[in-house]
């Protein structure tokens, strides 16, 4: 395709001699030509190195809720950090973080850390020094960071490294990831209720818990089917099973308590990273009393140089005030469905078999199919090529996905009507002219 200006293209050649593919973060590397480099983001919008303005469907996968240096919380940054930014020592803007989380997603306790990474490796083991035991359940599709323990059957998995529905392999996602650690995970297809009861009933004595991300964020946003999470918190409290929701990507989004509002089932332990802080470091893991106070010094470890830096805090607390005190959700929900719904009419007058999955404020689609996705594997029954050329296209023309139509598009509070009507527009003539090629 080759989105790179000249400009990009300079400063991408001398970033791969630098960092290896010229990327911190393999997620961002589009291939040599289609790699990207950013220099300005606002709003709705980010700029490249040629000056090229793209509506931002990205969001730095999905952490900029509000916008790109939305502006209440970029004052509260900068003053953050004109007063030094970590003491090793508890600060008021950490204690005020803390009591929204709990007002805001009905948790009883709360520890901050920096990333979802974090976040979901320090559940698993808070999950296990309170279980006792040692293995867990986690899905097919589901991403849940880059610790290893966790790293198995992901989004970024091919078809043929799953097995067989019935028995699942646990594909580990990279090399580098030692054999053994397979043998604590058990991975399983999402929304088949008689596979996890199954499960369960044969292996309670041995999980830990159950890891799950409540709707697909990582494959076209998949919802879960009606009854399903409650499935999963009827089976841990039968068992004894810690039920660790990964809302790294629903939580502050979705609804302004996450997934667990939205859904209506409690977890015993949940994570939140991404729209906490509105595009800076911060990230937590929060959930009940009992499973929360069995983090305790000299038996449970937990710590971080980073965590409850002034930076992150401060961009959680004005986030967090903006979503308490204004229609940031309402706001987006509705343009999300006039994307859905418009996305959904052009794919039709154009002829093209298409399935919409997901929430207003992340959604995806799946194409070449009308088959609607329950799981991972249904996802990957799409035409995936097909979904990249359109991407690409609206790159091209300034709208920008990411290629992947496994990453869902993600709103900002910023997106203005006019910003959707020319997003609908573009997607228009992006399928034409991509049609016309095919
Ligand atoms: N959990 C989920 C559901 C995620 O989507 C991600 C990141 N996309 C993570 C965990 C890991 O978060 P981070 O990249 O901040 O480490």
């Amino acid at each position: 395709m080759n989105l790179q200006g000249p400009k990009t293209k300079a400063l991408y050649q001398q970033a791969t001699k630098v960092m290896p593919y010229g990327v911190n973060s393999h997620f961002r590397y589009w291939g040599p030509d289609d790699t990207l480099v950013i220099t300005r983001g606002q709003g709705a919008y980010i700029w490249d190195a040629d000056g090229k303005r793209y509506i931002d469907y990205r969001l730095g996968f999905g952490p900029v809720i509000l916008g790109h240096s939305y502006p209440a919380v970029a004052q509260k940054v900068q003053e953050a950090a004109a007063n030094g930014t970590i003491f090793a020592w508890t600060t008021p803007g950490e204690i005020t973080l803390a009591e929204r989380i709990i007002r805001m997603c009905k948790v009883d306790k709360v520890r901050l850390t920096n990333t979802g990474t974090e976040a979901t490796m320090h559940s698993l083991r808070v999950a296990r020094a309170f279980t006792g035991r040692e293995k867990f359940i986690k899905f097919e599709g589901h991403y849940h960071g880059m610790a290893d323990y966790l790293n198995f059957s992901t989004a970024s998995a091919e078809k043929g490294q799953l097995g067989s529905r019935r028995s699942p392999h646990s594909a580990p996602m990279s090399s580098g990831i030692p054999r053994q650690i397979a043998d604590y995970v058990i991975t399983l297809p999402f929304n088949d209720v008689e596979r996890l009861e199954e499960t369960v009933h044969a292996r309670w004595g041995e999980l830990a818990a159950i890891v799950f991300e409540p709707m697909m964020g990582n494959a076209a946003g998949i919802l879960p089917k009606p009854g399903y999470l409650q499935k999963i918190r009827e089976l841990c409290d039968q068992y004894g099973i810690v039920m660790i929701m990964d809302e790294v990507k629903t939580g502050f989004r979705i609804a302004n308590g996450g997934a667990q509002e939205y859904f209506g089932v409690q977890a015993d332990l949940v994570t939140y990273a991404k729209a906490l802080g509105n595009g800076h470091p911060v990230a937590a893991i929060a959930g009940k009393e009992a499973v929360m106070m069995n983090i305790k010094p000299g038996e449970v470890a937990y710590g971080g140089t980073y965590i409850g830096n002034s930076i992150g805090v401060a961009a959680a607390n004005a986030t967090l005030e903006v979503l308490e005190n204004e229609p940031v959700i309402e706001t987006i929900n509705r343009r999300g469905q006039t994307l859905m719904d418009g996305i959904a009419e052009i794919l039709t007058r154009f002829d093209l078999p298409h399935v919409i999955s997901g929430l207003p404020g992340m959604f995806g689609f799946k194409l070449g199919s009308t088959h609607e996705s329950t799981d991972f594997r249904d996802y990957l029954d799409g035409d995936a090529e097909l979904y990249e050329a359109i991407a690409m296209e609206l790159s091209r023309r300034g709208v920008q996905p990411d290629s992947d139509g496994r990453e869902p598009w993600f709103l900002c509070y910023s997106l203005s009507e006019a910003d959707v009507a020319e997003t609908l527009n573009v997607f228009n003539d992006a399928v034409a002219s991509v049609k016309a090629m095919h």
